[in-house]
């Protein structure tokens, strides 16, 4: 069995038009078919930073499963004609995780501080009765040697599932490196959400991500935000307007 999702593209960038279920039975296709495969959840942050950096570009571009995270995207994408629906990378890490737990399938965690991945841990085990965790490492190691030893540690624990958060455009070369080493096992770029499992950050209310504001959210909680989308939001707006249907 696979699952075949339908696609779409803004500048050259896939996207794949899905809501959890389908992304979901798509993780669920590739694990019973011994397939790894990389999740990118995508944002006009990180297109923006792909157009800068060629090795990101080739990852978001190649990963197997794109999915339309950010609020700017799904904007972009509605205005080509696509009808989309933002599906956060944490709500689907959670579909994952709640599947991992039903079915026993072995699960690691890499990134974040190590106190936050701690707390995280346990809150997630609280939440996800019969979770099992069988590989976790903190995300602040060095390039090269340590980095691969992490890698290959994370491997030989046999994970189905592995949560990457080691902040853009790290977790995505980092997956696109070691996926080798993986055999079937879906790996994603999480960003942020071990500190908001670990209850260090909190998600918008549920009113501001059914409005897609969980951005504004998250720049109003932790300001040093605001710069970073400063220099690639308004880019971003100029790029799809100028480009017309052709974005
Ligand atoms: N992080 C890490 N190692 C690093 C840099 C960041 O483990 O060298 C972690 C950081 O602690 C946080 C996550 O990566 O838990 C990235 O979070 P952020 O909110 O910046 O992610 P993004 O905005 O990219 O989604």
């Amino acid at each position: 069995m696979d699952t075949h999702l339908k696609e779409a593209r803004l500048f050259d960038y896939p996207v794949h038009l899905t809501e959890t279920a389908g992304a979901l039975a798509f993780a669920k296709s590739r694990v019973a078919n011994g397939q790894t495969a990389q999740v990118v959840t995508l944002n006009p942050e990180m297109i923006m930073q792909g157009d800068q950096n060629a090795d990101l570009g080739r990852v978001l571009k190649n990963a197997d499963l794109i999915l339309p995270d950010g609020a700017g995207l799904v904007w972009a994408l509605r205005k080509k004609g696509c009808q989309v629906k933002r599906l956060p990378g944490i709500e689907f890490s959670e579909a994952l995780l709640a599947w991992a737990a039903e079915t026993d399938q072995p699960v690691a965690l890499v990134g974040a501080a190590e106190a936050v991945l701690g707390l995280a841990v346990e809150n997630l085990i609280r939440r996800f009765p019969g979770l099992r965790i069988v590989y976790q490492h903190h995300g602040f190691f060095k390039a090269g040697e340590e980095e691969l030893q992490i890698a290959k540690a994370c491997a030989k624990a046999q994970p189905k599932v592995v949560l990457v958060a080691l902040g853009v455009p790290r977790q995505e070369l980092w997956i696109e490196r070691y996926k080798p080493l993986f055999t079937g096992a879906i790996l994603v770029g999480v960003g942020g959400s071990l500190d908001v499992w670990s209850g260090k950050t909190l998600r918008a209310p549920a009113w501001m991500r059914r409005v897609n504001l969980e951005w504004l959210y998250r720049i109003t909680s932790e300001p040093w935000r605001i710069q970073r989308i400063y220099k690639t939001l308004p880019m971003f707006v100029v790029k799809v307007c100028l480009a017309g249907p052709k974005a």
